[in-house]
């Protein structure tokens, strides 16, 4: 799907990319079934806020969680989606996730703050609260599920108490890992009309402090990898070792690891020796290369 119609005040994507459109989901599950039968191993759903998938639909009541549970009955191993907004989440939705399979239980939920006065102040739709109890219905659909998100920090106004229910809500969601940002002013936002009055200094010791959050639970999360097997989609070889291949698990974790390279491009299972903070090290383990 194209475009995005929230309107978050420091976004600029609904002017320049419009309104929300949802390509047809026959015309989306054929593409699939093609990609499947020529071998392909993963599909991302994409779109600004691909929770919002079928609203624009004027002739039938048809969400994401209805096209991901045709989705699933196809063989192909992997589907993710990408980026969801907590606002359009629904309960359908989480249902069908938790049917697992081939539906990828990493889930990308940008929370952008952990205030709600600052949500609001963003438009973000949604407060502290009904982020958190997403989560929970989440968790409890998928203990297993990985959750990762998007942070912005020195919004305008945003005080030092606001930043700590940022770093309280990270510690209490425990996501696997984020993208964080400074906040910076786009041209034509409603925000770039508000004071951008939080100094350039308190923004990056914010940015800072948040950022040692983030590697601390990251860090830990990945440790909890080590001695376990895990199934990789390889990519190729590894930017910085082309002896060593690279691929991600299920939950994205990125995996450097030494095999054949016949493996490139199947799923193959790889024993996980070291933990990083970003990424794990690894063995391929099993004669049998291609496991789905
Ligand atoms: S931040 Fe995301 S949800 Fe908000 S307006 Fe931009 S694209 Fe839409």
């Amino acid at each position: 799907m194209y475009g995005c119609d929230k309107f978050c005040t420091y976004c600029i994507v609904p002017y320049t990319r419009g309104k929300e459109r949802s390509r047809r989901p026959e015309e989306i599950i054929q593409e699939v079934r093609r990609l499947a039968s020529e071998g392909y191993k993963e599909i991302t759903l994409l779109g600004q806020n691909v929770n919002a998938y079928g609203k624009d639909f004027e002739d039938m009541n048809y969400g994401l969680g209805d096209l991901m549970d045709e989705l699933r009955k196809i063989d192909i191993p992997r589907i993710r989606f990408t980026t969801s907004h907590p606002r359009d989440f629904d309960d359908h939705l989480i249902e069908v996730l938790a049917k697992g399979g081939n539906l990828l239980d990493h889930i990308h939920l940008p929370v952008q703050s952990g205030s709600s006065e600052v949500l609001k102040l963003m438009a973000r739709k949604y407060d502290r609260e009904r982020y958190m109890e997403l989560v929970k219905k989440i968790k409890a659909a998928m203990p297993n599920a990985s959750l990762t998100t998007d942070i912005i920090v020195g919004f305008p106004n945003e005080t030092d108490e606001q930043f700590e229910e940022t770093l309280s809500l990270y510690r209490e969601v425990e996501f696997d890992s984020a993208y964080t940002f400074i906040y910076s002013p786009r041209e034509g936002t409603p925000a770039a009309k508000m004071k951008d009055n939080v100094p350039m200094r308190v923004k990056k010791e914010r940015l800072q402090r948040l950022n040692a959050l983030v590697n601390e639970i990251s860090a830990k999360k990945m440790k909890e990898y080590e001695g376990k097997v895990v199934e990789v989609l390889v990519e190729g070889e590894s930017k910085n070792n082309p002896e060593v291949l690279a691929g991600y698990t299920e939950k994205s974790k990125l995996v450097n690891f030494k095999g054949p390279k016949e493996a490139i491009g199947k799923i193959v299972r790889v024993k996980i020796q070291q933990a990083k903070t970003w990424s794990l090290d690894g063995e391929m383990v099993g004669e049998a290369i291609e496991v789905k």
